[in-house]
C-alpha cells in the first residue's frame, strides 16, 4: 500500500513515520521546503521523543520518502491522508484555508480512484465539504471517496500513542474505503485496538468531544484548587480521592497554570463556535474558557502577594513548552504570562529544556533575557516561578537555588516540590491549591 501524508507537522510526521513502520510505503508531502530538506537530512523538525529513530529507521527500509512535490506523490498512492494544520481565526472558528488549498490542489492532480483521509482536526460538515471541493473542481470524473479519521495522539508521548491508541475513529460512507482504511491499520485490529467506524459528522465530532471534555476536567480542578486555598483543603488530596471513582477517573485532575497547546484552546474555541451556528450554544464550554484564561493570571497574583508591586523585581520562569517532552510553545501559559509581568515592569529570565529556540520566535519583540540553565535563571531573581513539569525541574539543588536568588521565593504551578521540604529549606513557597 502506498500513501501520501500532506502536512509533516507533528501530526503528519509521526503517522507518516508510524505507518511507513506498519509496513507501507509513505510520502511525505509539505510545502514548507526548509522542513523537507532538513528531514531528507535526518533532522527532525521539532522534539518529540522516539521519533527520530522511527524516521531514521524507516527512511533506512526505504518506507519513508520526504518531498515537495505534491503531484508525485499522489499518483502513487491510494491512500491520501490530510494531516495539515487547522488553527483558530481571531472569531474561535477554524481557519480552515490549509484545509481548502490542499482540497484544490488535489483537484487539480487526481486521476483515478483515491482515498482521502482527513486526519486534521476539522468542524463537523467539513469532510463532505472537502469532497464537494474536490468533486466539483476535479478534472475527470473518476470517482473519491473521502474518511474522517481524527488523530488522538498527544505531543510528548506521541509516537506511542500513535503506535498504542486507545481508539481509532474511521468515520465514512463508502464500505470499500472503510475496508481500505481498516487495512492499514490492521496491526492495530490484530492488537485488539478498539475501532469506531462511524459516518463522517459523528467521527469529526469525536475528536472535539473528546477535547472539550478534557479541558473541562482542567478548568474543573482548577477552580476546585483554588477553592481549596480559600477553605484550607488539599486539592493533590482531593483529586485522588475524587480521581480513584472509575466514573471520574484520575487522568487529567493535574492543577495548573491554565491549559494551552496547538489543540485544547483552539478546539474547544472551535466548538463553542460550532454551536453558535446552529443554536445550539456551548454554556459548559465558554465557562472552561473563562476560568482557563483567568487561571493564567494567578501566578500574577501569588508573585504580588509575597512581592507586592512587581516593577523592577526579576522573576525567573522555569518551563516554556506548553507541556513537559514536546518543544512546543503554541498557547503556552508562559506567552500569557510574561507579557503581563513586563507590562507591570518586571525583569523576566526564562530557561527550558528544549524549547527556547521555538519560544525566541514566538515571543519575538519581548524583552526576556534567556539563561543557560536553571541555576543561571534563579540568579539574582525575586521569585522563580515553575510553569512546566520537565522532570529536570523536579530534582533541582534547591539549596544551590537559594544561594544564587535575592530573594528566595518559589511558586510551583505545577506542585511537583513538596511545601514543606522547601519551606524548610527557608524558601518562601507556593503551589497551587495546597496546604
Ligand atoms: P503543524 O502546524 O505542526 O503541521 C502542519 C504542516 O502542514 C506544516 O508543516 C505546514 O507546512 C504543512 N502544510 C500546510 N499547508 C500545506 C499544503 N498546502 N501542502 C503541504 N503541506 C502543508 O500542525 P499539527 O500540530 O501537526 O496539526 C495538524 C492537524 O492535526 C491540526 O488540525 C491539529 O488540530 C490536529 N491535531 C494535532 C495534534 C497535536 O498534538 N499537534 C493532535 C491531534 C490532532
Amino acid at each position: 500500500m502506498h500513501i501520501t501524508i500532506i502536512g509533516t507537522g507533528y501530526v503528519g510526521l509521526v503517522s507518516g513515520a508510524g505507518l511507513a513502520d506498519f509496513g507501507m510505503k509513505v510520502f511525505c508531502v509539505d510545502k514548507d521546503e526548509e522542513k523537507i530538506n532538513k528531514l531528507k537530512n535526518g533532522i527532525i523538525p521539532f522534539y518529540e521523543p522516539g521519533l527520530e529513530e522511527l524516521v531514521k529507521k524507516n527512511v533506512k527500509a526505504n518506507r519513508l520518502f520526504f518531498t515537495t512535490n505534491l503531484e508525485e506523490a499522489v499518483k502513487n498512492s491510494l491512500v491520501v491522508f490530510i494531516c495539515v494544520g487547522t488553527p483558530p481565526n481571531p472569531d474561535g472558528s477554524a481557519d480552515l484555508s490549509q484545509i481548502k488549498e490542499v482540497a484544490l490542489s488535489l483537484a487539480e492532480i487526481i486521476d483515478e480512484y483515491k482515498v482521502i483521509v482527513t486526519k486534521s482536526t476539522v468542524p463537523v460538515g467539513t469532510n463532505r465539504w472537502i469532497k464537494n471541493l474536490i468533486d466539483s473542481n476535479k478534472k475527470t470524473s473518476v470517482a473519491v471517496d473521502i474518511i474522517s479519521n481524527p488523530e488522538f495522539l498527544r505531543e510528548g508521548s506521541a509516537v506511542e500513542d500513535f503506535m498504542h491508541p486507545d481508539r481509532v475513529v474511521i468515520g465514512g460512507e463508502s464500505s470499500y474505503a472503510i475496508a481500505i482504511i481498516k487495512d492499514i491499520y490492521r496491526p492495530l485490529y490484530l492488537a485488539e485496538t478498539p475501532f469506531i467506524i462511524t459516518n463522517l459528522e459523528t467521527a469529526e465530532l469525536i475528536k472535539y468531544a473528546t477535547n472539550a471534555f478534557l479541558a473541562t476536567k482542567i478548568s474543573f480542578i482548577n477552580e476546585i484548587a483554588n477553592f481549596c486555598e480559600k477553605v484550607g483543603a488539599d486539592v493533590t488530596t482531593v483529586a485522588k480521592g475524587i480521581g480513584i471513582d472509575p466514573r471520574i477517573g484520575s487522568k487529567f485532575l493535574n492543577p495548573g497554570p491554565g491549559f494551552g497547546g496547538s489543540c485544547l484552546p483552539k478546539d474547544v474555541k472551535s466548538l463553542i463556535h460550532q454551536g453558535r451556528k446552529v443554536s445550539s450554544p456551548f454554556r459548559l464550554l465558554e465557562a472552561v474558557i473563562e476560568v482557563n484564561e483567568k487561571q493564567k493570571l494567578r501566578v500574577i497574583e501569588k508573585l504580588e502577594k509575597f512581592l507586592g508591586d512587581l516593577k523592577d523585581k526579576t522573576i525567573g520562569i522555569l518551563g516554556l513548552s506548553f507541556k513537559p517532552n514536546t518543544s512546543d510553545v503554541r498557547e503556552s501559559p508562559a506567552l500569557s504570562i510574561i507579557p503581563v509581568l513586563l507590562e507591570k515592569g518586571a525583569k523576566v529570565k526564562v530557561y527550558d529544556p528544549v524549547a527556547m529556540e521555538e519560544f525566541r520566535k514566538a515571543a519575538k519583540g519581548l524583552n526576556i533575557e534567556y539563561a543557560s540553565d536553571p541555576l543561571n535563571c534563579a540568579t539574582q531573581t525575586d521569585g522563580l516561578v515553575l510553569l512546566t513539569e520537565w522532570n529536570e525541574f523536579r530534582f533541582l539543588n534547591l539549596s544551590q537555588l537559594k544561594k544564587v536568588m535575592k530573594n528566595p521565593l518559589i511558586i510551583d504551578m505545577r506542585n511537583i516540590y513538596e511545601p514543606s521540604v522547601v519551606k524548610s529549606l527557608g524558601f518562601s513557597y507556593e503551589g497551587i491549591g495546597r496546604l
